[in-house]
């Protein structure tokens, strides 16, 4: 049974379509890693018996040649997307009653094609967080810990561990800074987070909505775009998703890239990097230079921005998307002897400490006076960084970068608990992307001296999916990476 899991979605596909394996087959595969496996605290609402059930009609599809596209393939979602019927949490203590009475458009488009849900994944509480240590939840244990147990990393932790350790084909997962990609390099996994406005955020728990995009965790890359063809498209639901035709992204694996321009950023290589980092780093420079590509070195000038910009720009949008939980209307009701001590005690007791310290911030930075010296300033930033990103794609097709300065970490790391600064700075090479808008994509590149996995980043131009995916499949390849 553990070989079935071990199928990418494309190997479960085509075994699907040939009728070697059934749909219900795999849900049960899936069903008894689940059962095994309740250690990683990946799963925080399961849903297996109803998967089973839709199994059993996904069996029929494939027998009468009506399968769609995803037929039968056992997903994880994050517990950020709203599921009809089924607990969405956000893994905060505020909304861990709610059943949302609609589904997001993304999980649609996937249950459209056929995919099947066997549950909803643990999160960093509103994906706050770059550790999964946020969630009420507890925090998701990275597959790949030894002794120790390490975090998965965040927001997505869930996503990641489940993929990684074999608990769903794939899974859906957001990133507003880079919880796509930090979470998928942290357990060995691939993530891509498309161009702001690929896929609609409709039905999404909102954190920041001006960087939010939701996209794929996968075994591989190859994956990543089958996924991605389902979940992108165009929604009359969200006025920030694009019109722009929506490439076939199968399509672009296996493309050469001779004569493409792989730009490496001298700002992303300050003196202090981990030299193991570093050393990788180079390397995959070298597997795409063996495969034709031309590595050209750009400059990213206003990256040491980007971070303070972002938890500007961020938590602003968190003061305000999150003034919805007030109690009255849906989640957590803490009873109080008037209105104000209504919101108050709800308030206090629903969100955990990093969701208000957030509050807080945003709070601060659009109020009078501060609104100029932080908000517009860090507004000025944004389009710096972006003006920068534009130059650099002057000069090069696709950029090179590791998605994180650190390997996966302890849980419970006093560094990072300590001082939240520590835990930012996580972030580093994974918030501009976010801030311009861009298209990138993580993917691992081998593991540290601890036996850790480590990751590459991709970054695109707005829109240009298409060569992330052609240069991610070389990079994989050369990288020979063994899952776990
Ligand atoms: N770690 C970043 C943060 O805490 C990114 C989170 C995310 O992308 N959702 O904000």
């Amino acid at each position: 049974m553990s070989d079935l899991t071990s199928l990418t979605v494309a190997g479960a596909l085509s075994k699907l379509k040939t009728r070697e394996i059934s749909p219900v087959d795999l849900v049960q595969a899936y069903a008894k890693k689940l059962e095994e496996n309740k250690k990683y605290n990946a799963f925080v609402t399961l849903v297996v018996d109803d998967a089973l059930a839709k199994a059993k009609d996904a069996e029929q599809k494939y027998l009468n040649n009506t399968n769609r596209r995803l037929e039968g393939i056992p997903l994880g979602v994050k517990d950020l997307f709203c599921t009809k019927g089924i607990r969405t949490t956000a893994c905060s203590h505020i909304l861990d009653n709610f059943v949302p009475p609609y589904e997001s458009t993304v999980t649609q488009n996937l249950l459209d094609d056929g995919a099947l849900f066997l549950g909803k994944l643990n999160m960093d509480e509103f994906a706050m967080g770059g550790s999964n240590e946020t969630s009420y939840f507890g925090p998701v244990v990275n597959p790949w810990s030894k002794d120790v147990p390490l975090v998965a990393g965040g927001s997505s932790g869930g996503s990641a561990a489940a993929v990684a350790a074999e608990l769903c084909a794939a899974a859906t997962a957001s990133d507003t800074g880079g919880s796509i990609r930090e979470p998928s390099a942290f357990c060995g996994v691939t993530g891509i987070k498309p161009t702001y406005g690929r896929c609609s955020r409709y039905g999404i728990i909102a954190f920041a909505s001006s960087l939010d995009q939701a996209g794929p965790i996968c075994k591989d890359v190859t994956d990543c775009a089958l996924l991605l063809n389902s979940m992108a498209g165009y929604d009359p639901k969200d006025s920030t998703s694009s019109k722009r035709d929506i490439p076939d992204f199968s399509s672009f694996i296996g493309q050469d890239i001779k004569g493409l321009k792989v730009g490496v950023p001298l700002e992303y290589r300050p003196d202090g990097l981990n030299p193991e980092i570093a050393s990788y780093w180079d390397s995959a420079a070298q597997i795409l230079k063996d495969c034709g590509a031309e590595i050209v070195n750009i400059s990213l000038p206003h990256t040491k921005y980007a971070l303070p910009a972002y938890y500007v720009i961020a938590p602003a949008e968190v003061s305000s998307n999150l003034a919805r939980y007030d109690g009255v209307r849906y989640g957590l009701r803490i009873e109080g002897n008037n209105l104000d001590n209504l919101y108050i005690s709800t308030r206090s007791e629903g969100f955990g400490t990093e969701v208000k310290r957030r509050i807080l911030i945003g709070t601060y930075v659009l109020s009078a006076g501060y609104y100029d010296a932080y908000y517009l300033k860090a507004q000025k930033v944004r389009r710096l960084i972006k003006n920068d990103f534009d130059n650099a794609f002057q000069k090069c097709d696709v950029i090179l970068t590791p998605t994180s300065p650190v390997e996966p970490f302890a849980i419970g790391d006093t560094k990072m608990l300590e001082n939240p600064i520590n835990m930012y700075l996580n972030d580093i090479f994974t918030v501009s992307v976010n801030l311009a808008g861009l298209p990138a994509m993580s993917l691992p590149i081998g593991l540290s001296h601890n036996g850790l996995p480590l990751g590459m980043q991709l970054i695109g131009r707005a829109f240009d999916e298409a060569t992330i995916f052609k240069t991610a499949y070389h990079l994989e390849r050369g990288a020979n990476f063994v899952r776990m």
